[in-house]
């Protein structure tokens, strides 16, 4: 099978990483239950959504994130059952290239170039499965479309869902 993997809130946990930013600009932890359903941005008071949304313009934000947890492991083992790509839209933020190039080499080195999209619209690809964590990518793609569970992505409907790398494992390996 050939199978597309997101990177932000799927392989990285980008949404933590405007959290831990945020609490370091303005003091205050915001817990992800209390976001249930919304951005980022939306969790904070309007003075402060100029400023959450402007994470992703830093230099470095991208090269800093953290692994969600349990991707490496299972993504090791997808990757010899399966045609695994990491597909990101990574040209909405033209900075974040080299950034996300750097991370994957620190983290997944066993996904080469050579499988490594980032991208602009998703819905250029074909394969067999997409796990993301945003509808609009999942909703276009004609294979198995797989919502991976972010704060933002609580509320969504109708999309087969996993919560964690290992509810992946269960279904693809
Ligand atoms: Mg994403």
């Amino acid at each position: 099978m050939t199978l597309f993997v997101d990177m932000d809130e799927v392989l990285a946990d980008t949404y933590g990483a405007h959290l831990e930013l945020y609490k370091e600009e303005f003091g205050v932890q915001l817990n992800p239950a209390d976001c249930k359903g919304k951005e980022a941005w939306q969790c904070v008071p309007e003075e402060h959504v100029k400023g959450m949304m402007s994470h992703a313009w830093q230099v470095g934000f991208f090269r800093d994130l953290k692994l969600i947890e349990g991707s490496q492991e299972v993504m090791a083992e997808l990757n010899k059952k399966h045609e695994v790509y990491i597909a990101s839209a990574a040209m909405q933020f033209p900075n974040s290239l080299k950034e996300k190039s750097d991370w994957l080499d620190d983290f997944f080195p066993f996904i080469p170039w050579e499988r490594r999209i980032l991208c602009g619209h998703k819905y250029i690809l074909k394969g067999d499965v997409l796990i993301d964590d945003r509808a609009y990518n999942l909703e276009s793609f004609e294979g198995r479309s797989i919502m991976y569970t972010s704060p933002h992505n609580m509320n969504t409907n109708g999309f087969e869902r996993a919560d964690s790398w290992n509810e992946i494992a269960d279904k693809l390996l």
